[in-house]
């Protein structure tokens, strides 16, 4: 059995494998293996008794990857039981789990009641924009997402002995009224009975620093603690890794690579890897230094890129796969013909050399990049399936289907009510008064009412809300009956409620009003979270549903190919890859105000301010090149990489140079396709004397 596990791996991956004398670092270049060798671990430790499979837990970075490594692992042990056991999860999960864990001692430190829900990033932009209504900024306006942004960025550094209060923020923020802001988002979420995503890191830390036995008996839990892509830890991350989760008896195995750090802009910190030797003394460290992904060529012009980044460690990663076709290098003159570009060579790829879509990926610096490809593939007939990795499941009809069963269980919750109020047919008469006389009513209620939301909906069923209107009135008793039925069916999981929302409550109808045309699509979508959701308790189903990302949700088996952004593709493989967009100002997308100072200096002249400016622009640049070292790194057999000189970006027309990224790729390598002589779309527009529309863009100003 044992040979079986460590025979598929080569000599120094075994040797990863089977270390138990201490904590493990495997600091190893893309595609070496580091998390094929973390999966054979975790099987290798139950299939050797060396541990139990519930004293495992292992930390990944998407849900996806959770349930490919118990899949895995599973394939492994083959026994389903056991890999039921290990605990796999994200950070975040991993924090909510936690609560759940410990419900009543999160009642009893932090006063959050059981059923709380998890507010995703959406809600808790419409939870700051209510705050920041009413605290009017004294200086710079914020935007509630910039101002989230914010204020996680502070709370995130929190530490047991100290507070940073926005020390780093720079000097256009009003640091007192930012801390005033931030008590009082926080205040209400804890009013409202809900955490937001850093509450799952922060809380669970808080609560063992109170309580000891808390500690311990989670350190008990933990023999055996893994960790994927350590890279991108950040502060928060390392801090509850370290201080609460590693106990006398807990050794942790952290895989990854310093070149794949990309998160920096999250507060993931590079030096949480370098250190780990410091933090975790008697760690040994491996390294792997095969590359079993990629064909040389594609190994090639990413190593000679990474190369040129001087904060990091040098690493000699090779294969001994094939050469492979050379990397190709397309410029193109508009992003139209790009777009046609890809479909062609994508038809191309099928036809002559017999790949299927679902072999192809396509990867792109910024969400809103997707949008003419998906147009053009549609056009095309190309099946294609847009992947989110960071940006949360944001589909207006699955939150609105979330926000019903949420409110069912919480009925504090007025960010939800808020969105289903926006729905007619279940909500009349609920304008902006009705509401704050809804939040009156909430908080009118005698203590602990609200905890029992079966009695406290059938009150409002029975009329016991009285708003000025009659219409809200009958809407709402209306609204509340369904409540109490949601609720007497959520003991049986979440599909019957799904199917409740959708018939009885009427929600297919309001989709069909709403637009016809995408009505099939958005059913499926929600019918979809029948299956996403895990059954058991709606709760704990909901807490949950807030965690998923599109990217746990795409079918592996639908043949189609793959769109997402740089940052969603980490950790995945495909055939052929394609980056688009090489450009420079778009990749490396530096802030227009540091980009000044990247290059020539003049060394006569010291200036302190414009040496720091200048440290920032190539930090930036170095993290711009990491993402594109992953990037490059995901492709097996294929890879494109496309410019073009003119694309609609920001509302208008801009004109690029190529990437310097290109540059780097040595010819040797690579070959280049100049297509940018023929006309451009725009250029003939132009000619036509059709301006329209394209008039604004932030940096290169074309007309
Ligand atoms: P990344 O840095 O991109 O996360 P990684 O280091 O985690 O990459 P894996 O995804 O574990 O690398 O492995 C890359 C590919 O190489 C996978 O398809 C994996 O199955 C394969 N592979 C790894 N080690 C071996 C081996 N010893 N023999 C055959 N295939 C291997
Ligand atoms: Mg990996």
């Amino acid at each position: 059995m044992t040979t079986d596990i460590l025979h598929s791996l080569s000599k120094t991956q075994r040797e990863a494998v089977s270390y138990t004398d201490s904590h493990l670092l495997i600091l190893a270049g893309a595609g070496s293996g580091k998390t094929r060798v973390l999966t054979h671990k975790v099987a290798w430790l139950i299939t050797e008794r060396i541990t139990k499979p519930e004293y495992i837990t292992a930390v990944t970075f998407t849900n996806k990857a959770a349930g490919e490594m118990r899949s895995r692992i599973n394939a492994l042990v083959n026994n389903r039981q056991a890999s039921k056991q290990i605990r796999v999860s994200t950070f975040h999960s991993f924090g909510l789990q936690f609560l759940f864990r410990n419900s009543i001692s999160a009642q009893k430190m932090l006063g959050l009641r059981e059923g709380f829900a998890v507010f995703d990033r959406d809600d808790s932009r419409s939870l700051m924009k209510e705050v920041l209504d009413e605290m009017p900024t004294p200086s710079d306006e914020k935007s509630p997402a910039e101002m989230l942004e914010i204020i996680s960025k502070d709370y995130v550094m929190w530490s047991p002995n100290s507070r940073t209060r926005f020390i780093d923020e720079d000097d256009r923020l009003d640091k007192e009224w930012a801390a005033d802001v931030a008590d009082e988002y926080r205040s209400r979420l804890r009013k409202l009975n809900v955490v937001d995503f850093d509450d799952l890191m922060i809380l669970p830390m808080m609560m063992m620093e109170q309580s000891n036995d808390l500690r311990k008996k989670e350190q008990e839990l933990i023999r055996w603690l893994l960790v994927d892509e350590y890279q991108d830890v950040n502060h928060a991350q390392a801090l509850m890794l370290r201080r609460y989760l590693v106990g006398p008896n807990t050794i942790i195995n952290a895989v990854g690579d310093p070149d794949q750090s990309i998160y920096g802009w999250r507060g993931a910190d590079i030096t949480v890897i370098l250190n780990f030797t410091h933090e975790y003394p008697n760690a040994q460290t491996i390294r792997l230094e095969q590359n079993y992904r990629s064909t040389k060529m594609i190994l090639s012009g990413a190593n000679t890129l990474i190369r040129h980044n001087l904060q990091r460690l040098e690493k000699n990663l090779f294969t001994a796969n094939d050469t492979g076709d050379k990397i190709t290098t397309v410029i193109t003159a508009d992003d139209y013909q790009e777009a046609d570009y890809l479909a062609r060579e994508i038809g191309r790829l099928r036809d002559v050399k017999a790949y299927r879509y679902s072999d192809i990926a396509i990867l792109y610096r910024q969400n809103s990049m997707s949008r003419l490809l998906e147009k053009t593939f549609l056009r095309e007939n190309i099946p294609c399936r847009i992947i989110r990795g960071v940006s949360f499941y944001d589909r207006m009809e699955v939150k609105d289907v979330l926000a019903i069963m949420k409110l069912a269980l919480n009925p504090r919750d007025t960010v939800s009510i808020e969105r289903a109020a926006r729905i007619k047919t279940l909500l009349e008469g609920m304008g902006a008064k009705t509401l704050e006389s809804w939040s009156d009513f909430l908080a009118s209620q005698p203590a602990g009412t609200l905890d029992n939301p079966l009695h406290f909906w059938e009150s409002v069923a029975m009329g016991e809300w009285r708003p000025s209107t009659k219409k809200a009135r009958e809407s709402m008793q209306k609204f509340a009956a369904h409540m109490c039925e949601l609720l007497e069916l959520a003991d049986d999981g979440i599909r019957g409620v799904v199917d409740y929302v959708i018939g009885t409550m009427g929600y297919a109808g309001h989709l069909h009003q709403l637009d016809p045309e995408s009505y099939a699509d958005r059913i499926d979508n929600v019918l979809e979270l029948k299956s996403i959701v895990p059954d058991g308790d709606l709760r704990e189903a909901l807490a949950e549903a807030a965690l998923f990302t599109d990217a746990d949700t795409s079918e592996d088996d639908a043949d189609s190919v793959g769109l997402m952004t740089l940052h969603a593709s980490k950790g995945l493989e495909f055939p052929v890859v394609f980056m688009i967009g090489m450009e420079q100002d778009l990749f490396p997308r530096i802030p227009a105000e540091l980009m000044a100072y990247l290059g020539g200096r003049d060394s006569r002249i010291y200036d302190a301010e414009a040496e720091e400016n200048r440290r920032k622009a190539e930090e930036e640049l170095e993290e711009e090149r990491r993402l594109c070292y992953v990037g490059m790194t995901r492709a097996e057999e294929r890879l494109y990489m496309t410019a073009a000189k003119m694309r609609n970006l920001y509302g208008g027309v801009v004109q690029h140079e190529p990437s310097i990224f290109l540059d780097e790729i040595p010819d040797s390598v690579k070959k280049t396709d100049d297509r940018s002589a023929r006309a451009s779309f725009y250029d003939r527009n132009r000619r036509g004397g059709n301006y329209g529309g394209y008039g604004y863009n932030r940096r290169n100003r074309l007309w």
